[in-house]
């Protein structure tokens, strides 16, 4: 194999839903939801291949998807992109984070990402030739908040690209308009490019104590610097489908679509189709989705509270984190391969999201984009196993 490859090792959610399965276990791991899609999408989609929609699409995507999420971000952010060179549909939000860096990092540039970072993340820098540089979140009580300072200190003359994901995985941060306005200061100041990926932009909880999610193409100067990446998995729990977007000035969209050409040309196009109408609605759609996570992400923390792994306040998203080490264990990646014998249940050790060596280990992360019954099932057995 390539120098590149050596130690990419298996995915952490591939080694961990094959746990869940071969033992049984209730799957709090990987974040496959177990939550219902709007019957309309699902009947749209069918629709969609029994009348033809079965070839390629353009490369671009398809004409009304790219113009379904025009209008969003327009509607959401108050923000216009041209649908023919400003939007850019992709295989999931994954693919786009690799033509991001592929098209926009030259061997040697240094990509900073917020630590711990969604795995994706290095992945991709190194198969840009990019260094990753990892500036750590720091725990504050419950939450993770931005460490400017260090931000800045990251900076070097080969930086070209700042990845941001919010709200976040692994920890359900939302980043608060304080942090963005820093993030947006030094990208200004050291004419940065950002990636932000924002798959998980419907999905914040409680609006008025959180603070609903912000875009940073939104801030002055940041449009025209900014790429925005979202997906329909998880706002419409259809995670398989893999449909994505980017969103951003057409210079730098023009960079991306230049290499998605060539990893994949195109995609789905009956899922784009469908997508295109249910992009319309999804608001409506999205508080529904939001109310059963929200639910979930309570029961799941009072559950891990009393079973005595401290959970991690989440903001947002289908994650959180709880600490170990009152269970005797310092060590999550042990931790989570014990689990499923002694408890039934599956997680994800958080080291697998961090970049930087030295990181903490006694974090693990759980998932609550499952049915309730599957929490309520993990934390009953949490509950009897610590
Ligand atoms: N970014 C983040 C932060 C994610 O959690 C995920 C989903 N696992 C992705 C990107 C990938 O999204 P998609 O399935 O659309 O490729
Ligand atoms: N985004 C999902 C997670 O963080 C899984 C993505 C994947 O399996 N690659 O669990």
């Amino acid at each position: 194999p390539a120098a590149r490859v050596a130690g990419l090792g298996t995915s952490v959610f591939t080694e961990m839903t094959e746990l869940a399965r071969s033992t049984g276990a209730v799957n709090l791991g990987q974040g496959v939801p177990e939550l219902p899609s709007p019957p309309e999408l699902l009947a749209d989609v069918a629709e969609a291949v029994r009348s033809g929609a079965n070839q390629y699409p353009p490369a671009h995507g398809a004409p009304a998807l790219r113009e379904a999420v025009a209008a969003h971000q327009l509607r959401r952010y108050g923000l216009a992109y041209d649908p023919r060179d400003e939007v850019l549909v992709t295989t999931g939000a994954t693919e786009a984070l690799a033509a991001a860096l592929l098209g926009l990092c030259d061997p040697g540039d240094e990509v900073i990402a917020f630590d711990p970072c969604y795995d994706a993340y290095p992945a991709g820098a190194r198969f840009a030739g990019a260094k990753l540089v990892a500036v750590p979140l720091v725990e504050d009580g419950d939450r993770f908040v931005l460490d400017a300072d260090a931000l800045r200190a990251a900076v070097t003359p080969r930086t070209r690209v700042l990845l941001l994901n919010t709200p976040h995985n692994p920890t359900g941060k939302v980043f608060t308009p304080d942090e963005l306005d820093a993030v947006a200061a030094v990208c200004r100041e050291h004419d940065l490019v950002v990636v932000t990926d924002e798959v998980y932009e419907h999905l914040v909880f409680d609006d008025a104590s959180a603070g609903a999610h912000r875009t940073i193409a939104a801030l002055p100067g940041m449009r025209e610097r900014t790429l925005t990446i979202s997906s329909a998995g998880k706002t419409f729990s259809v995670t398989g489908w893999k449909i994505g977007w980017v969103c951003g000035p057409a210079g730098l969209l023009a960079a991306v679509a230049g290499v998605k050409q060539f990893l994949t040309y195109a995609s789905g196009t009956p899922y784009q189709e469908a997508l295109a109408r249910a992009l319309g609605g999804v608001e409506e759609w999205a508080a529904e989705v939001r109310r059963t996570l929200g639910r979930n992400r309570d029961l799941l923390s009072e559950g891990l509270a009393r079973a005595g792994l401290r959970p991690y306040r989440a903001d947002a998203g289908y994650f959180l984190q709880a600490d170990i080490r009152a269970w005797g264990h310092g060590d999550g990646v042990r931790f989570c391969r014990e689990l499923p014998s002694r408890a039934g249940v599956v997680a994800i050790p958080t080291s697998a999201f961090w970049v930087r060596p030295g990181a903490p280990s006694h974090l693990v992360r759980f998932s609550f984009c499952r049915s309730e019954d599957s929490v309520r099932t993990a934390v009953e057995r949490l509950g009897s196993s610590g």
